[in-house]
């Protein structure tokens, strides 16, 4: 096994109402959707998020500046290959990748299916190499009323250059 890295993304999105509801590259039926420069997908962007940080990349606020007019509505699915692609030129694979998706709604668990197998194939990976759990806020303050969506995720990378021997 090659040099294995770890990465942490994290992020967050208002929820609003006239927004679609595209979460993990999948679009949910809800009365709200992420606000955002791009679709707002927060999956998709913790995930690039951990993964640019694995392989010692800069972040995704500095790559795909929300300032940027290239990624004005633009589809977290192109900007997560982007990073993908990013990795790999450096020399990297994704061994796995697993999220916490925290939301008073929409609800994650009938979408998880989805959401592993679209997470799977943007990362070319198995689906059982991503992982994905809703978990709600207990009522507490203003992101369990349905204001945000609130996303952690953790990446590990294996080096594709044999380890050199001491
Ligand atoms: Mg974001």
């Amino acid at each position: 096994m090659g040099r294995l890295r770890v990465g942490l993304g994290f992020d967050v999105h208002r929820l609003v109402a006239g927004r679609e509801c595209i979460l993990g590259g999948v679009r949910l039926p809800h009365d709200t959707g992420p606000l955002g420069h791009s679709d707002g997908d927060a999956v998709l962007h913790a995930i690039a998020d951990a993964l640019l940080s694995a392989a010692g990349l800069d972040d995704l606020g500095t790559l795909y500046s929300d300032e940027d007019p290239r990624w004005r509505g633009a589809d977290s699915a192109a900007l997560l290959a982007d990073a993908v692609a990013r990795v790999h030129a450096k020399g990297w694979s994704v061994v796995n990748v697993d999220v916490v998706v925290a939301t008073e709604g929409p609800r994650i668990a009938p979408h998880r299916p989805a959401m592993r197998a679209r997470i799977a194939e943007l990362l070319g990976v198995d689906a059982d190499a991503v992982g994905v759990k809703g978990k709600t806020l207990e009522g507490l303050g203003s992101f369990a009323q349905g204001a945000a969506v609130l996303v952690h995720a953790v990446a590990l990378l294996e080096s594709n250059q044999a380890r050199k021997a001491n």
